[in-house]
């Protein structure tokens, strides 16, 4: 399954128009998912492909032309005891709007992002479009969990001359997924290239910064390496974030670092869940600039953090020519301990104390 696209034929969509959000539901073509799974793999491409062409809408647009937009993705998580649950949606709807507001768009209501998010959902399951829980998954603490993927974002309006949009779409589209990384070692590289600059837009969960993300992966993985590391712009020398995910050092001193948030860095919910678990687990927990060398020198463990990612160690980092391995390369136990909360939690195999979950079938 992997992180490949499949739609769900249920999809919402909404544009801003009159200064106001009109919204509705699209049931794409579709069969049962038996008969869509006993279907020759040729149709079954072509099915699956009608569900993410909509041929109403423009074409020439300020997202295709300039990559004016910004996204959000969020899990509905099978539950240990039956349906699915979303991981605290109502902070993506918080982001969200703070993203289209940073990119001077009328923001989505918070209220109808909640509310979309959960009917697609629910829409798709009551069509049989849903995933049961597997207690297989308990054994590598959901590493190779599924789960169905929410990606809600926007779309610019027709247009050719460089501008805003004031007239954006949003779009709720769902597909089910399997996990991102695989387990097992993880080499990291730093990477030269720069995610985002200072009074830049790395604080937006905008789609231009994935140019530079696709960019740095492919070279680290061409170059046989997991994951890439990234420096800030201004001086090359504090981290900043991996790929597309916030990153989190857990020191031999026994404190757990992550970079502090500013413009540069996505604030990140699985970051600030985490954070909020070690915390509670009397954990020493810094927001604060980590220099590559005290992290090269000092980490025992490192991992990455994010709703794909969720708690993924990073067994080495290389800089420069120079490799520092985190725990003999394996797992190391600490970061073992927070993704087994946080998945425990996110699954429904741990009591949620926090209200963090919220259950949608
Ligand atoms: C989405 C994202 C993250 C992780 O955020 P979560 O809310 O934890 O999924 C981290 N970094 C970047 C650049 C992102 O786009």
């Amino acid at each position: 399954m992997a992180f490949a696209l499949n739609t769900y034929p249920i999809t919402y969509r909404s544009q801003f128009i009159n200064g106001k959000w009109n919204g509705g539901y699209l049931e794409k073509p579709h069969k049962t998912p038996d008969e869509e799974a006993a279907m020759n793999a040729e149709d079954r491409a072509k099915l699956e492909n009608s569900r993410n062409c909509y041929d109403d809408m423009p074409l020439v647009n300020y997202t295709s032309q300039y990559g004016l937009a910004c996204f959000e993705g969020l899990k509905a998580l099978p539950q240990k005891n039956g349906g699915l649950a979303i991981f605290r949606p109502d902070q993506n709807a918080a982001r969200f709007a703070r993203s289209m507001t940073g990119l001077c768009m009328p923001p989505f209501p918070e209220e109808l992002f909640l509310e979309a998010v959960i009917e697609t959902v629910k829409r798709n399951a009551r069509l049989g479009f849903t995933l049961k829980y597997n207690s297989d998954w308990e054994k590598d603490s959901y590493m190779t969990a599924d789960s169905v993927y929410i990606r809600p974002f926007t779309m610019g309006e027709g247009g050719i001359g460089v501008n805003l949009s004031s007239e954006p779409y949003v779009m709720v589209i769902t597909t089910p997924v399997s996990a991102y990384f695989k387990p097992g070692r993880s080499d990291a590289i730093v990477t030269d290239k720069i995610r985002a600059n200072p009074n830049g837009t790395g604080w937006i969960k905008a789609c231009s910064n994935y140019v530079i993300s696709a960019l740095a992966k492919s070279e680290a993985l061409k170059a046989g390496y997991m994951e890439c590391v990234y420096l800030d712009a201004t001086e090359r020398k504090y981290i900043e974030e991996g790929s597309s995910c916030n990153i989190f050092f857990y020191l031999k001193s026994g404190e757990l670092v992550t970079p502090e948030l500013g413009d540069t860095i996505l604030p990140g919910i699985t970051r600030a869940s985490i954070i909020e678990l070690a915390r509670d687990k009397g954990i020493k927990v810094s927001e604060r600039k980590i220099s590559i060398d005290e992290a090269m020198e000092e980490s025992k463990e490192c991992f990455v953090s994010g709703t794909a990612a969720g708690a993924t160690p990073l067994t080495s980092l290389t800089y420069k020519g120079k490799k520092a391995v985190f725990n003999d390369g394996k797992e190391g136990e600490f970061t073992v301990e927070i993704r087994d909360t946080i998945k425990g939690i996110q699954y429904g195999k741990l009591p949620d104390t926090k209200g963090w979950v919220v259950q949608v079938i």
